[in-house]
């Protein structure tokens, strides 16, 4: 198998941003030339080669750093529907050459003040200080352990700085008691529902309210979204404020498309002052999906992994990222978004495992209208032995009409809707609504009796008012559930 993809080299080189001496210019110079057919390296300075299996993930149009995003297939990305997903050729790749478990490690965010420069000085400076003859002893060693291991001083140090530390294990959360209602209930074995509830796309406060009022009774806590398909509506955390104020538990999303590092954690240390302690952090739709003018879509400052590590570092180790120490450090109960059709389940499961090992607590998943193909992602999962660190709510979406079917199937990543289930949308005429109610508990009652599945996720897409019925019919009542008065 060649080690060496030609490469399109899709986006173009970064260039530095101060002006280097002349040496480190000649290097880099010779590093571009070098890097940039065989592996189509953009010059991130931070190089990652070793563990994505010599694929360069910054030809991935949204620069993600730790894996696929959630709408990842084997055919082609889709931000860019004109080339392949890096990250599925990184993965399969990965697989063929016996690699996969390098795929675990947290690897860290850009640092930009070495952006556009060289990466062999760095690599140069490590086998200096450790020892040029004791490196090429290692390297040049039958033993593939100790060959292994010498290659590993090398290069870990260059790709892991002091400031990340990024690793491939498991970190247990470093606290005992519940730090929200949701936590104590999963904690407690219960089997919850969560729901998301639209922020609005005004000023007017009022829908949202009375939504959270309407669902409340029914969930364990309400999701508010994060700019769904990179369009404004109003904040994750003033919407989750609100229904703090409401007396309702909230999950509060926050996309990493539109944070930078600095923002991120400014976010949730005010979060955490309003009140939130459930926080789900995603890398966020596209810009592509947003309508004109596109923003930028080639690189995001941090990816939802990236973003789970800082969480739970500032929460279990009391460090911002740069290293600083905080007196009083946050305490948030952590989720994620699980992606059980975006690619092969094998691969997700990986993907999966890393989000938990960065500090992931909890996944909603993606809209699931296959049990069987969700069945084949959890049984991954449970060979990778991590079904017992997170809590794994399942994304439920009742549909609507046949037209909201079509488009959840053909146009929104990670949905994968049978044909038998469209037919039925198709063919219900005008009981559209009722029909997609009907598949909805058909699902929830096959689901729930999966290994692994501590609860469901329903995200009704504005269609709120069908709460209450879907989680009574089904059976979901929460415990403790007291019927609200009719007003
Ligand atoms: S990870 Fe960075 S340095 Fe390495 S090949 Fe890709 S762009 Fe180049």
């Amino acid at each position: 198998m060649p080690i060496f993809s030609p490469s399109r080299r899709w986006q173009p080189p970064f260039m530095p941003f101060k002006r280097e001496k002349f040496s480190k210019r000649a290097l880099a110079a010779l590093e571009k030339v070098v890097k940039g057919p065989l592996f189509g390296c953009r010059m991130c300075g931070n190089c990652l080669l070793q563990e994505t299996s010599f694929i360069c993930p910054m030809e991935c149009p949204k620069g993600v750093r730790n894996g696929p995003c959630g709408g990842s297939t084997a055919e082609h990305c889709y931000v860019d529907e004109t080339r392949p997903c890096m990250w599925y050729e990184i993965y399969d790749r990965a697989f063929r050459m016996g690699r996969e478990e390098k795929l675990l490690e947290v690897l860290p965010p850009l640092d930009w003040d070495k952006v556009g420069t060289e990466t062999w000085g760095d690599v140069f400076e490590q086998v200096k200080h450790l020892g040029t003859s004791k490196v090429f002893k290692g390297i040049m060693t039958k033993d593939s352990l100790s060959r292994a291991t010498t290659w590993d001083m090398v290069f870990r140090p260059v790709r892991q700085p002091d400031w990340w530390e990024g690793d491939s294990e498991y970190h247990a959360p470093k606290y005992e008691e519940p730090v929200s209602d949701l936590e104590r209930r999963l904690k407690a074995g219960e089997f919850v529902v969560t729901s998301e509830v639209m922020p609005p796309m005004t000023v007017a406060t009022g829908k949202l309210s009375r939504n959270i009022d309407m669902v409340k009774p029914y969930v364990a806590a309400i999701n508010f979204t994060d700019c769904p398909s990179a369009t404004p509506r109003m904040s994750s955390w003033a919407c989750s404020s609100t229904a703090i104020n409401q007396n309702a538990e909230p999950v509060m999303q926050i996309a990493a498309r539109d944070r930078t590092r600095v923002g991120l954690q400014a976010e949730v240390l005010g979060a955490y002052n309003l009140g939130i302690r459930n926080i789900l952090c995603l890398s966020g739709d596209s810009m592509n999906m947003a309508s004109e003018p596109k923003g930028r879509m080639d690189v995001i400052d941090l990816d939802s992994v990236q973003m789970l590590w800082i969480l739970r570092r500032m929460r279990d180790e009391g460090k911002y990222l740069d290293g600083r120490e905080m007196k009083q450090p946050p305490q948030y109960f952590l989720g994620a978004a699980a992606s059980p059709f975006a690619s092969e389940p094998k691969f997700q499961a990986i993907r999966e495992h890393k989000k938990i090992n960065a500090g992931a607590q909890f996944f909603q998943t993606n809209l699931v209208y296959d049990p069987d193909h969700l069945e084949i992602w959890l049984n991954e999962l449970a060979k990778r032995n991590i079904l017992d660190k997170v809590y794994i709510l399942i994304g439920i979406t009742p549909l609507k009409n046949y037209r909201m079917a079509k488009y959840m199937n053909d146009d929104v990543p990670g949905v994968y809707i049978p044909v038998p289930l469209l037919k039925r949308m198709e063919d219900a005429g005008d009981n559209e609504a009722e029909e997609g109610l009907q598949i909805a508990l058909e699902l929830v009652e096959k689901i729930r009796k999966l290994q692994g599945v501590n609860g469901f996720h329903i995200m009704a897409v504005g269609w709120e008012e069908i709460v209450p019925r879907l989680v009574t019919e089904a059976n979901l009542l929460p415990a403790g559930f007291v019927q609200p008065e009719k007003v």
